[in-house]
């Protein structure tokens, strides 16, 4: 018979020993903290997820449980180069190693090279999404490439006839990376 595992109350160490597997597919609007940083929130915002559990083996025998996360989103931010909305790929890939208590968890902390966690029967796989979301907001977001400025339009005759007479700086600066390159 196999487990239910919930991803708000998870069994951690149930989880790893079943080598249990959750995913989810959930609305942004379900993370209320991530949510709030977010600029331009509509409701099609996804959180892809998925936590698989594990019991390694370590040195001496002894099992260990260990968690694996993957989350992917698109976040709405706004562009800090542009100033125009942009839509920040967020990536988590991260292992967890469950020790029994925070103490032990804090005591191994600076010795060790993995993620600690406390042992828990009803860890919050939820809010682990959401604060490792939170760590992987860009301080500065930014698009890879900033959407081409228009040309301000304008029906003013004078401005037209301006733009006409002076070449077009931008135009001129393009023209010489362009003999640049060649
Ligand atoms: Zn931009």
């Amino acid at each position: 018979m196999t487990k239910e595992f919930s991803a708000q109350r998870l069994d951690v160490k149930a989880f790893a020993q079943a080598g249990g597997r959750l995913a989810g597919h959930d609305s942004l609007l379900k993370y209320e903290r991530l949510a709030q940083e977010a600029k331009g929130l509509h409701p099609d915002l996804l959180v892809d997820w998925e936590a698989t559990g594990e019991v390694r083996t370590a040195l001496g025998g002894m099992g260990q449980v260990w968690l694996h996360i993957m989350v992917r989103a698109s976040f709405p931010m706004e562009c800090q180069r542009c100033l125009t909305p942009v839509d920040v790929p967020l990536e988590v890939d991260r292992e967890f190693r469950f020790v029994a208590d925070e103490a032990t968890a804090e005591a191994l902390d600076d010795e060790s090279e993995e993620d600690l966690l406390a042992l828990s029967r009803e860890f919050d796989l939820h809010e682990l999404i959401e604060d490792e979301l939170l760590m992987a907001l860009p301080v500065v977001p930014k698009h890879d490439e900033c959407p081409t400025s228009m040309p301000l339009a304008s029906s003013d005759d004078d401005f037209e006839e301006a733009n006409a007479e002076k070449p077009n700086p931008f135009a001129a600066l393009a023209a010489l990376r362009k003999d640049a390159k060649d």
